[in-house]
């Protein structure tokens, strides 16, 4: 396994070019944006950056990483070589299933097709190709060249040589895989969306505020960041959507969204990035809100 093509060049997408070049692999950074590859380019290399001042890598080091990444919007060229590919283009079921047909049109039969979903069926995407055995899930987390883990999801159809060799290649990566199987949430989403949901409705209940809430988290149960802090981070959007597969999925009112949620996305309040959620961002860190809907 030495050529890895990787499809979409957002937050994660230059994350999983970034790690897999750092370990010697070949990468296709592929988008259909010119802009978003510039700019994964641009992150890699501030990311390296600063891993070299902190004397984690060497100047060398830096260098050939940048030199292992090429990029390209021609996806079929961006393909040609690839012994795995990893999707992690915008989550939008229609999307993937029309770029895994794609992947699965232009790669060789034994290519792995791997995607880094965060709530879309494995399954359902492996269904659109010609080898849903080959189809995983390679759930990778945000910030990825930080954040250790990598969730490694069986579709239905899943192999065990598919999954053994997705395991032992995210193990080179310096990462701790854990395999689970595929329903809806995975296991990551399905416990960490309904503890913020809960969150959420704990504040929406006017039990506490938002500080005292993530304090109570931070603190008591040695979080690194509350849990309406980390909504923020994740944005409230995703938080929402992913929160409507697990009810759907489920169908059990327990993953009902919490109406406070929904309205702060209605408002077009998303967390970091839109500048607010339930603190405001105005100056580069967090600030608390002490809103009339927090009350
Ligand atoms: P993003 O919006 O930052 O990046 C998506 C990129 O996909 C964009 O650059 C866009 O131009 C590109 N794209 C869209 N259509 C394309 C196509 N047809 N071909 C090639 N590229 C295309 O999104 P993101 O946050 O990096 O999320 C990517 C995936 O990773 C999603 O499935 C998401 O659920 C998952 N994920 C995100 C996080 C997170 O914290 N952001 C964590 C884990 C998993």
């Amino acid at each position: 396994m030495q050529n890895i093509t990787v499809i979409g060049a957002g937050t994660m997408g230059n994350g999983i070019a970034h790690v897999f070049a750092q370990r010697g692999y070949k990468v296709a950074l592929v988008d259909i944006s010119e802009n978003a590859l510039e700019k994964a380019l641009a992150t890699i290399d501030k990311n390296l950056a600063r891993m070299v001042a902190k004397e984690k890598i060497t100047e060398t080091d830096k260098s050939k990483t940048l030199a292992n990444i090429s990029t390209t919007t021609d996806m079929t060229g961006g393909l040609a070589n690839a012994d795995l590919a990893v999707e992690a283009a915008t989550e939008n079921v229609d999307l993937k299933l029309s770029i895994f047909s794609d992947m699965d049109r232009l790669t060789r039969t034994d290519t792995i097709l791997a995607t880094n979903t965060s709530s879309i069926s494995i399954t359902k995407i492996a269904a659109v190709t010609a080898h849903p055995e080959k189809v995983i899930g390679m759930h990778f987390m945000n910030p990825v060249p930080i954040m250790k883990l990598v969730e490694v999801i069986r579709g239905y159809s899943t192999s065990d040589e598919t999954t053994r060799i997705v395991m032992e290649l995210s193990e080179s990566l310096n990462k701790t895989p854990v395999e689970v199987n595929d329903y809806p949430g995975f296991v990551a989403n399905r416990i960490l969306m309904p503890m913020i949901n809960e969150a959420i409705y704990t504040l929406f209940e006017g039990v506490a505020g938002v500080a005292e809430i993530d304090t109570v988290m931070k603190l008591g149960m040695a979080h690194p960041m509350g849990p309406l802090q980390l909504a923020d981070f994740i944005g409230l959007d995703v938080c929402l959507s992913i929160l409507h597969v697990l009810h759907d999925g489920f169908g059990n009112p327990k993953y009902a969204p919490c109406p406070l949620l929904v309205n702060m996305v209605q408002a077009g309040k998303m967390g970091r990035k839109s500048g607010e959620g339930f603190y405001t961002y105005d100056h580069g860190t967090k600030d608390l809100i002490v809103s009339r809907q927090f009350k």
